[in-house]
């Protein structure tokens, strides 16, 4: 009976991704776990400028609650005229800080041929952004190795094809994926992209993987987004990474976003709240 089931059921398109593939994955990045009964909340300016700016923001959201630390070293920019990131001096930037932080690193990869960097500062969670999403090469590079990966949703792209980028990881042997939800374009202007909350309940049914929730970069202003965070704990979201500076106004990536230190730690005690009451803690 059951293999006339088989016969008759459609493979998956993502089998290693799939929900019944595995018990839930539990991705360890140093003190950071990503879906654990604990959510992980990444946190930290879009891009690394200076030592001092990144220490500053992280004591800032170490003492609110973050579990991990974010900052852009290199930065895929809409115009080859906009700050590209510090780079390799970037990670080393990233790598100190973490040394008199604890804080765990998450910054964002472009292109295979930095992972000898990557490797060198021994960086933490590899973030591969909403426009590498479909870059299979870079996908494949990553699946050869065992660090965690967190996976942004390209804006253009379903949740399939975010399974399917997801599986190019798994199947090349590193089982440490992580998902991101960081909202798509559509057709409203009021934000500047539309967080896909259905999304996140949708991924939990679908895979095994952790799903975390960018509210920054779907709204693209601060006001809105302690409301996204609060609604994406809500529906189920194992964590959130949210860009936060000291200084927005002379921010030489995404101010326009940024939350302020105290903002943030604003709205992680609303979030530590709604965290409570969907059995998870913050
Ligand atoms: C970022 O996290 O700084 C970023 C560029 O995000 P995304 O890839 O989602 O646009
Ligand atoms: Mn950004």
């Amino acid at each position: 009976m059951s293999s006339e089931k088989g016969k008759n059921e459609k493979a998956s398109p993502y089998p290693l991704a799939a929900r019944g593939a595995k018990e839930d994955t539990k991705v360890a990045a140093r003190g950071a776990v990503f879906g654990a009964e604990r959510l992980a909340i990444i946190a930290g300016p879009c891009a690394v400028e200076t030592e001092e700016q990144v220490l500053t923001v992280a004591g800032r959201v170490q003492a609110a609650g973050a579990t991990a630390l974010r900052g852009g070293a290199y930065k895929p920019r809409s115009s080859p005229y906009s700050f590209q990131g510090l780079e390799e001096k970037g990670l080393e930037i990233l790598a100190r800080v973490r040394e008199k932080t604890g804080l765990p690193i998450v910054t964002e990869i472009m292109d295979a041929r930095a992972i000898p960097h990557f490797l060198k500062h021994d960086i933490d969670v590899l973030q591969v952004g909403a426009r590498n999403m479909q870059n299979f090469t870079l996908l494949k590079e990553l699946g050869a190795l065992r660090k965690p990966v967190l996976l942004k949703r390209g804006m253009g792209s379903s949740v399939t094809e975010l399974l399917q980028a997801a599986e190019y990881v798994l199947h090349g042997g590193n089982e440490d994926v992580i998902l991101c939800e960081r909202g798509i374009s559509t057709f409203e202007k009021s934000t500047r992209a539309t967080l896909d909350i259905s999304a996140i309940p949708v991924l939990k049914k679908e895979t095994h993987l952790p799903i975390i929730v960018d509210p920054s970069h779907a709204a693209g202003r601060p006001d809105i987004i302690p409301a996204l965070a609060r609604a994406a704990v809500a529906a189920g979201a194992d964590g959130l990474i949210v860009e936060v500076h000291h200084d927005p106004s002379h921010a030489l990536c995404d101010g326009a976003q940024a939350l302020l230190p105290d903002a943030f730690a604003a709205m992680m005690d609303d979030v530590r709240r709604v965290a409570a009451a969907v059995g998870r803690e913050a």
